[in-house]
């Protein structure tokens, strides 16, 4: 399947994410701005987190393309860690803060590997493998996701990145650690932006997103009101942005630091002096 690029009103952007058969580990250039934003913001605030996770860019993107060809619907992706690819070292040094503490869950110190689409539905199914997963064996042990995968990541369209109820209860599960993505899209349809919920959040997003401009009549251009336009979906939505948090079934925080294919993070080195 083909991503359809989409202009509207006049103004014309380009595609969030291109569907072409060669982009293996090619990052859009303005989702390599927003993982260097976001890791610069991992760093300064690294003693808010008991542990560390490392996510290749080209995983995030995949992560991405699917949350995005799957709105409305939440999807579930489960991930293992690769072991050919341990941590650097001097990354770990840089980033684990006072609270880090060492052996918490399984996978860690090692770059999670390819990412595998696991179902796609609302926040109630979404969490429940299919059916032929299972087969019935080992459910209880194994939980609703089937156990499969050590890590996971779940996705909140046209909400916070923020764990729910349901959230908090699947990742009892899990032997790795839980990831949510919010997307904050238009036209939301049914599901209007819901910000009402307590944690923190982490934008993940360019420093400086330009603002939309519109053409008018006359061909002046005239700045509108609306909210900043990240890109455009293959689905036609527009999206205004982007957040992602890691937790552990304890309820800690984990910290999120995106990864070039030398295991390095974007942005690095950093010019902050800690
Ligand atoms: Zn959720």
């Amino acid at each position: 399947m083909r991503a359809i690029d989409i202009t509207f009103d006049g103004d014309v952007r380009p595609s969030l994410l291109r569907d072409s058969p060669q982009r293996v580990n090619v990052v859009d250039a303005w989702l390599l701005d927003a993982m260097s934003a976001y890791n610069a913001d991992s760093l300064v605030n690294k003693d808010g987190y008991r542990g560390i996770i490392q996510i290749p860019g080209a995983t995030l993107e995949q992560i991405i393309h699917w949350t995005l060809e799957s709105l409305p619907d939440e999807i579930l992706i489960g991930l293992d860690a690769d072991n050919k690819r341990p941590h650097l070292p001097e990354v770990d040094h840089a980033f684990q803060g006072h609270e880090h503490e060492a052996g918490k869950f399984a996978g860690e110190g090692y770059v999670l590997g390819d990412a595998t689409i696991v179902n796609r539905g609302d926040s109630f199914s979404v969490h429940h493998v299919p059916e032929e997963w299972t087969d019935g064996i080992f459910t209880e042990s194994r939980g609703p996701r089937g156990g499969r995968f050590i890590h996971w990541l779940h996705t909140h369209p046209n909400a916070v990145a923020i764990p729910s109820k349901q959230d908090a209860e699947a990742a009892q599960y899990t032997l790795g650690v839980d990831m949510i993505l919010g997307v904050q899209f238009s036209p939301s349809g049914p599901l209007p932006w819901y910000e009402d919920a307590e944690g923190l959040r982490r934008q993940l997003q360019p420093e400086n997103v330009a603002p939309v401009k519109e053409k008018r009549g006359w061909g002046r251009w005239k700045n509108r009101s609306e909210r900043p336009v990240l890109g455009i979906a293959p689905t036609g939505h527009r999206i205004h942005g982007l957040e992602l948090i890691s937790f552990h079934k304890s309820g800690a925080g984990i910290n999120v630091i995106f990864v070039d294919d030398d295991n390095l993070p974007y942005g690095w080195p950093f010019e902050i002096n800690n």
